[in-house]
């Protein structure tokens, strides 16, 4: 508890899996937060593996615990990964939270519901950031986008690393070199920052979604978008929605010819609390030309690419396919920086909230997944009824 008994104290911890590089609050948003009446407690080395050490912390008011016990006394934690948004030990951050502490973090509740289960249990409060409403006013506090933001960009990183080829048209003494040809499959947050960033490196980006609406946000970033003569899969709040198989096949035969002829593909497409539909066939890969590069960005919900295997970049004769997870945490410094900004904006609604949570207010309602014992959100009720596969 702080001090001052008005004001609640947050406390940052060091994030509980060791690959994990990021920090939920960085030194910049202290002062906001502690003008919002929040008291900012972090845990040793709690920053540094994002480039943020302790003294940053102390410069910008806030306090540096004695050790992890210490945050025991905070009111609220904050973190980036809990849940199974951890799948590796997604019942750690749990087991270190004492009963009425609040919770906010990434926590994946639709993949694997259990520790949410176990949260409900030990009495902690927990909001899951996933769930945030995708309306005007949370945009602020939408750490889903800030995270495929980054996962765009360093997706055309990695493809630009594997690929034997440059990506800007050159003209030198030694002849013209070709610029490379990027397909990008999915234009939502992660695949418009892909087309933009392919772009800023020279490559030729075409691009394809299911939503007639991204054609235009293909071309604003500099992309051409590829029309197949496929139906709008558009659904609820301006999202995709899931799809029959032959349309995937037909999907799948339409784009394989856009497939055989790029040097990269990148792939995110997504349909919310689904698997990832496969959109990639080890047919389709085999008429790509040897050296070609696919990022899959759906790796961590499946996989667009048949050939993917997450965590791992394999050789499909001759291609490159590489199914990279948690991207966001390899670009720890600036993918802190947005989590960061978007937690304090959370934290500022939630402060109008408390001690009373205001379940009338839609961001606080959709958010909220255990109180008081309880799994609350009927989604995650339902899976947890549902045999997890
Ligand atoms: P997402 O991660 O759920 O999916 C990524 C993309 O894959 C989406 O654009 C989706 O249409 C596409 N996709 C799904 N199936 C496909 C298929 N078979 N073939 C090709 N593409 C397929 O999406 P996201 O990045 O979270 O964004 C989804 C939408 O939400 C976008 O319209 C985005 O602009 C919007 N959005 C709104 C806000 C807001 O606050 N208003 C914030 C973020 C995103």
């Amino acid at each position: 508890m702080s001090p001052d008994s008005s004001l609640l104290t947050v406390g940052v911890p060091k994030e509980t899996s060791a690959q994990e590089r990021r920090v939920a609050v960085v030194p910049a948003d202290v002062r906001s937060l502690k003008k919002a009446g929040f008291e900012v407690l972090v845990e040793p080395n709690a920053g540094f593996g994002a480039g943020f050490p302790d003294a940053h912390y102390v410069q910008q008011g806030a306090r540096i615990a004695a050790d992890r016990a210490e945050l025991a006394a905070a009111e609220i934690i904050v973190h980036v990964r809990a849940a199974a948004a951890d799948p590796q030990q997604p019942f750690a951050v749990g087991e270190r939270l004492r009963e009425n502490q609040i919770l906010i973090a990434l926590c994946d509740p639709l993949s694997d519901p259990r520790p949410i289960a176990a949260l409900a249990e030990r009495r902690v409060t927990t909001f899951a950031l996933e769930l945030l409403p995708r309306i005007t006013r949370a945009q602020s506090m939408d750490v889903l986008s800030s995270m495929a933001t980054v996962a765009g960009y360093k997706a055309v990183l990695l493809a630009a690393e594997e690929s034997p080829r440059m990506f800007p048209m050159m003209m030198t003494a030694a002849g013209t070199l070709t610029p490379a040809k990027v397909f990008v499959v999915g234009a939502g947050v992660a695949g418009l920052q892909a087309i933009a960033t392919a772009r800023r490196l020279g490559a030729i980006v075409y691009a394809y979604d299911v939503r007639p609406a991204a054609r235009e946000q293909i071309q604003s970033v500099g992309g051409k978008p590829v029309d197949f003569g496929l139906e709008s899969a558009e659904g609820q709040g301006g999202y995709a929605r899931a799809m029959d198989a032959d349309f995937y096949q037909r999907q799948q035969a339409a784009m394989a010819k856009v497939v055989a002829e790029s040097d990269v593909v990148i792939t995110t497409a997504a349909v919310p609390g689904k698997r990832a539909p496969l959109l990639i066939s080890n047919d389709m890969l085999s008429g790509m030309s040897p050296g070609s590069v696919v990022v899959d960005l759906a790796a961590e919900r499946g996989g667009n690419c048949e050939a993917t295997r997450p965590g791992e970049t394999i050789d499909f004769h001759g291609i490159t396919v590489l199914g990279p997870v948690n991207l966001p945490a390899t670009v720890a410094h600036h993918a802190s920086q947005m989590f960061s900004r978007n937690v304090t904006a959370f934290l500022g609604l939630l402060k109008k909230s408390l001690p009373q949570l205001d379940t009338q207010d839609e961001i606080v309602r959709d958010t909220l997944v255990t109180r008081d014992g309880q799994v609350v959100n009927a989604q995650i009720r339902e899976r947890l009824a549902t045999p997890v596969s």
